[in-house]
């Protein structure tokens, strides 16, 4: 196999990074960029200095509040968001068009061959750091290996502004020693289940055999034996159109109470927007997937001529098609929403040319 250079880039902080860059006032205090704190909405990123006080990610605003009331609790601008991720973009591609956006904010690159013929993907990671600092006012971390798996979890490693360099050489005693729950694609969920079966790090994953695997976690299973393995020939995919983007939650309890599943759809859909929203994607067929309590599943879908392009509505033709099923009637065990027939905001660009050019 040849040996692949890749680089996994990630802008620290990014949304809350890019108020306190357009936002002096905010600089050196706890920033919460995210929905009103007294609504149901949650924390899209936290400043380093509000991560201090416990907040995260995900977690709800309303809680972010009470860690830390003299946060600076922030709507994200998206449209901001975007321009600095097409600046990054155009820097990553001074060094190669490899390049595999993951979200706004990370990309996975491809540097084996390079347009500046530089042989050390170190001294490249370091370029484009620079360059990026250069250009955008903003830091970010880097994490480079042979493989995407290990490139991805080196880029956090050293956060903010870190350069983590894990060689081939270093890579087997690197996954030996990775506490389980670091392993990307390995939730809190699915990392009870590992510790409960013993495995604590890549070591203990190891011992056990892809059959084995398998039993337990399904097909993932398979993904985790060749990772642990350094096993991970997936490459940099410059032109990968994901086929769709979705929410979903398995209720704690089985829901049978109509206004209840219609707020834990609306709550679906805020998740299903802000990753609509950071993805950069969007898409024209609204799908809901309702699984029964005696697992049976039904999905209802619509399309439209247009782009969706709003939160709103995904919550009107959700509840729409929560309608046209027996919510209510029976018990609800999980209800999730999709959105498919994606087109890259790039892809769109190019056709809204096309138009302009062939009309
Ligand atoms: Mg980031």
């Amino acid at each position: 196999m040849r040996l692949r250079k890749i680089i996994h880039i990630d802008m620290d902080a990014f949304y809350a990074s890019v108020e306190q860059r357009d936002f002096p006032e905010f600089r050196g205090k706890p920033v919460v960029v995210g929905g009103d704190p007294d609504s149901r909405s949650v924390v899209c990123t936290a400043s380093y200095e509000a991560r201090k006080y416990g907040i995260h990610s995900a977690m709800p605003t309303s809680k972010a509040k009470r860690l830390c009331p003299h946060a600076i609790f922030v709507f994200p601008r998206f449209s901001a968001y975007k321009e600095v991720s097409r600046q990054v973009n155009e820097v990553f591609h001074e060094f190669t068009d490899l390049v595999e956006p993951l979200s706004l904010d990370e990309a996975y690159l491809d540097v084996t061959e390079n347009k500046k013929g530089i042989t050390s993907a170190t001294h490249i990671a370091r370029e484009i750091k620079q360059r990026i600092l250069e250009v955008t006012k903003l830091t970010s971390s880097a994490g480079v290996a042979a493989i995407k798996f290990i490139a991805k979890i080196a880029s956090g490693m050293n956060k903010p502004n870190g350069l983590t360099v894990i060689t081939p050489e270093e890579a087997e005693k690197f996954l030996e020693e990775l506490a389980i729950g670091k392993f990307y694609g390995i939730g809190e969920v699915t990392e009870k289940k590992m510790i409960s079966l013993g495995i604590k790090t890549g070591k203990d994953l190891k011992h056990f055999t892809q059959s084995e695997l398998i039993r337990h976690f399904g097909k993932s299973g398979s993904f985790y034996y060749n990772i642990v393995r350094g096993h991970d020939f997936r490459e940099v995919e410059p032109y990968r159109t994901r086929k769709s983007i979705g929410a979903e939650n398995t209720f704690a309890v089985d829901i049978l109470d109509k206004p209840s599943v219609f707020a834990e759809l609306d709550d679906i859909a805020d998740v299903l927007w802000d990753r609509v929203e950071r993805s950069d994607a969007k898409g024209k067929t609204l799908t809901l997937k309702v699984k029964y309590d005696d697992f049976e599943s039904i999905t209802r879908s619509i399309s439209f001529k247009n782009f969706i392009d709003s939160k709103e509505t995904i919550l009107k033709f959700g509840h729409k098609l929560l309608t046209g099923t027996e919510a209510g009637k029976r018990k609800i065990r999980l209800i999730g929403l999709s959105i498919s027939n994606l087109q890259s905001g790039e892809e769109e660009e190019s056709a809204q040319l096309r138009f302009a050019f062939g009309d």
